[in-house]
């Protein structure tokens, strides 16, 4: 598994194949006691009491690589670390569409980022929207391959859990996609909320696809969205070709602390216990909603969120609002047009979200 992705050689933009990117001080493998190579203050800053942060820091700390290999399954070498995923998602559109004729296929709707970095890269869109079963939402995972081969898309993303609409994408059916775009696109599996699927198939899914990508991320089941840290799990070259499109220290020494605090064996264990609250109170809220008047449909979600379609979608988001309660508005996505994105919180504010609800009703 640790394998080469000849997809991923194939792909990989021509004009980047020699491409070595920057190599900093921090990148040359030399020993020493005295560091006057990168620099650097002499001194520590005022602010910085232990003088941790007067070094440029380490690329890829090895200890967080191991970290985040460790909480995947998989070898570190597999594991490139970003400023988030959505590093993550802007480094495969540099490396493998060329400016200017590169496409990707989304099926919204669909996290907004991958069609940002796409149009900041001057790279096409090909949408295979997704379809509302009324029970739920499915992506057409064969049109997507089928769009991929005939517009010679590069990337096809995929979000599993969806969102904003909270799908589960059966394995076999990514395996599905993975085999006909092998040797012609990259499958790229965003896992951003895999840990409230209560399924975590990325290291299955990359150990049978050399041309499969997953992006996971610390920001939501791990609560770090303020430090920034996700990751590109891949095939060990392909980590290597994203590697030297990154910028030299991409990851900033506190945030790299915070990471490595929430991997401690204790801190991932806290972690499960409050994704299993989450998961309780989603299924909670759901069961609710589905059956409450002036909720028009609410979608059963793989999420740390539901999606809900309303009969007057402004009353239910004044009425939330007027509690002080704030959800993404989705009405500006086609398609969504009467719907909201709510987060789960604590219980106690998840029944805020109940009773504002209801007033709304009564108020309609
Ligand atoms: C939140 C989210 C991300 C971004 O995560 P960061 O690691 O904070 O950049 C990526 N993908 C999806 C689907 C998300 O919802």
């Amino acid at each position: 598994m640790n394998g080469v992705s000849n997809t991923a050689r194939i792909l990989l933009r021509d004009d980047l194949r020699d491409f070595a990117g920057y190599r900093s001080a921090r990148s040359e493998a030399l020993q020493g006691s005295v560091w006057l190579n990168a620099n650097e203050s002499p001194s520590a800053s005022p602010g910085d009491a232990d003088g941790r942060l007067r070094r440029y820091p380490d690329p890829q700390p090895p200890a967080l690589r191991d970290a985040l290999a460790a909480l995947y399954g998989l070898a570190p070498a597999q594991v490139l670390a970003t400023r988030g995923s959505d590093e993550g998602i802007d480094l495969l559109l540099r490396a493998f569409c060329v400016p200017g004729r590169g496409a990707i296929v989304i099926a919204p709707p669909v996290f907004g980022m991958y069609a940002v970095c796409a149009r900041l890269h001057g790279a096409r869109v090909v949408e295979v929207p997704a379809r509302d079963a009324g029970d739920g939402w499915r992506c057409d995972l064969a049109a997507m391959a089928d769009a991929a081969l005939r517009q010679h898309a590069n990337l096809v993303f995929v979000c599993n859990p969806g969102n904003p609409t909270g799908e589960a994408i059966a394995d076999a059916d990514i395996a599905l996609l993975a085999e006909r775009l092998r040797g012609r696109a990259l499958v790229v599996v965003d896992a951003a909320y895999a840990e409230f699927a209560g399924h975590d198939a990325s290291a299955a899914l990359l150990a049978a696809h050399e041309n499969i990508v997953v992006l996971r991320t610390l920001s939501k089941a791990h609560a770090l969205a303020g430090a920034r840290i996700g990751c590109v799990l891949a095939a060990s070259e392909l980590v290597g070709m994203l590697q030297r499109c990154q910028a030299p220290y991409p990851l900033a020494q506190p945030a790299v602390q915070a990471a490595l605090a929430a991997l401690a064996p204790d801190a991932v264990a806290r972690t499960r216990t409050s994704v299993a609250r989450v998961r309780g109170e989603r299924e909670r809220l759901l069961g609710e909603l589905q059956s409450a008047p002036g909720v028009r449909r609410a979608y059963p979600s793989q999420g740390n969120f539901l999606l809900l379609r309303f009969d007057d979608a402004q009353a239910a988001f004044d009425a939330l609002l007027a509690a002080g309660v704030v959800v993404r508005d989705m009405r500006a996505t086609p398609g969504l047009a009467d719907a909201l994105r709510i987060s789960i919180g604590t219980p106690e504010q998840n029944q805020r979200v109940l009773a504002s609800l209801a007033v709304a009703r009564q108020a309609a």
